[in-house]
């Protein structure tokens, strides 16, 4: 006997998830899995799209839209996807395109590209009591374009993918050389968003194996105390890595990444600060490159920069923007030391989201291009690493001196 049973949205439980933090991750229950071979997407008439996924339990689930691209966009209490076949599921015309994996510890996203919008109609879970199982029915009606935007507009404002207001917290007070400085690095990417792929190796699994030695290098010196904005594979949006950050107390907050450009041989390191303005078409393509990762999973950034700004205060951006540059110096110096060579041009600004902290000094440092072999090479090589991991060191020892003595000057 099939019981019908509408699972609605547990939007409670999503903030109550957020509050218990990071640590908190995957429940020790098994998790729910697909039937590949019961799952399909199928189109229907009148431009519509029926969705169905049988799952090995029921899950707590919602669904909704977004816009620029149109996507439809599922969240799940979490699925094991193992063995999830995209290729044997979408049957659909409509669809050009899906993405799924962990969205954040504990949940995991499903994320429809549409080539025409529809919005979903019917929605239901339905349980089969004997064997426990649970088919996901999901029913998306054509809708113009105006009735999709508007309909879009509905979703985040429970504020699930939203850093909390609180998180922004007080503003770093500046160091000045009287403590350790909290150095924050930020590995790129993660969970259903795994940066460039190139030769089976993705960007998320290697900025992690550089940022976990980073961190354990500056640990070691004595000098520096650090963290990680994310440890384990799991998506996180640009700005919860910079409320993640001011919840660590960032005094210095690093992103790292190792990104593919789809044209031209670009090689070797560069940092990159914050700028209104790109400093090169490169520049550009990556910023723009790493918002798209984020709305792609499903994270819409307009409404997220508005909050970032609001806390903005001038005058701290103002000197946070300074002693960027002044680390991001540092950095492309102490690199180019200890590796032998930089790019021609290391040092580059553009509107990366990441990096839009008002209050802690933030670069970007794109090891190296994935799309190049010998960078490719560098990455998986961990004498390169240690090389430049000496690098940033250096560099972090040279600012944290120039930056306090700085900082001590404007206080007087
Ligand atoms: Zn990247």
């Amino acid at each position: 006997m099939m019981r019908q049973a509408i699972w609605l949205v547990a939007v409670m439980v999503c903030s109550a998830i957020w509050a218990q933090g990071f640590a908190h991750a995957q429940g020790l229950q098994a998790l729910a899995r697909v039937d590949v071979s019961q799952s399909k997407i199928e189109d229907g008439r009148n431009g519509s799209i029926s969705l169905q996924l049988e799952l090995s339990q029921p899950v707590p689930f919602r669904v909704f839209t977004l816009n620029d691209p149109a996507r439809v966009v599922m969240d799940f209490r979490e699925i094991d996807w193992t063995g999830f076949d995209e290729a044997a599921v979408d049957q659909s015309e409509r669809v050009s395109d899906m993405r799924f994996g962990i969205f954040r510890p504990g949940w995991s996203r499903l994320v429809l590209d549409l080539n025409t919008p529809v919005v979903p109609d019917q929605t239901e879970m339905r349980v089969n009591d004997t064997r426990g199982t649970a088919t996901l029915q999901i029913d998306m009606i054509a809708a113009s374009d105006e009735a999709f935007a508007d309909f879009s507009k509905a979703r985040e404002e429970d504020g699930w993918a939203l850093p909390k207001s609180t998180a922004f917290g007080q503003p770093k007070e500046r160091q000045l050389g009287d403590r350790p400085v909290m150095v924050v690095i930020d590995p790129g990417h993660g969970g259903v968003d795994s940066g460039a792929e190139r030769d089976g190796y993705e960007e998320k699994h290697l900025v992690m194996q550089f940022a976990l030695e980073l961190e354990e290098a500056l640990i070691r010196t004595g000098r520096y105390k650090a963290d990680l904005t994310r440890r384990d594979d799991v998506f996180m949006s640009l700005p919860d890595r910079i409320s993640r950050a001011r919840m660590l107390g960032a005094d210095v907050f690093v992103s790292v990444h190792a990104d593919a450009l789809s044209e031209g041989s670009a090689t070797g390191t560069t940092v990159y600060t914050l700028s209104d303005k790109a400093s090169s078409n490169m520049a550009a393509e990556l910023a723009a490159g790493h918002d798209r990762s984020d709305l792609l999973a499903g994270v819409d950034l307009a409404e997220q920069d508005d909050q970032i700004a609001s806390v903005l205060m001038d005058m701290a951006r103002l000197e946070t923007d300074v002693r960027s540059e002044m680390l991001a110096d540092f950095m492309v110096n102490g690199i180019a030391q200890s590796v032998g060579r930089i790019r021609k041009r290391p040092h580059l600004g553009a509107g990366f989201t990441v990096l839009k902290a008002p209050d802690i000094p933030s670069v970007l440092v794109e090891l190296g291009f994935m799309s190049n072999k010998s960078d490719l090479n560098n990455l998986l090589t961990k004498a390169w690493r240690d090389k430049v991991v000496l690098g940033v060191i250096d560099a972090l020892d040279n600012w944290t001196v120039e930056d306090a003595a700085q900082g001590r000057l404007l206080r007087q």
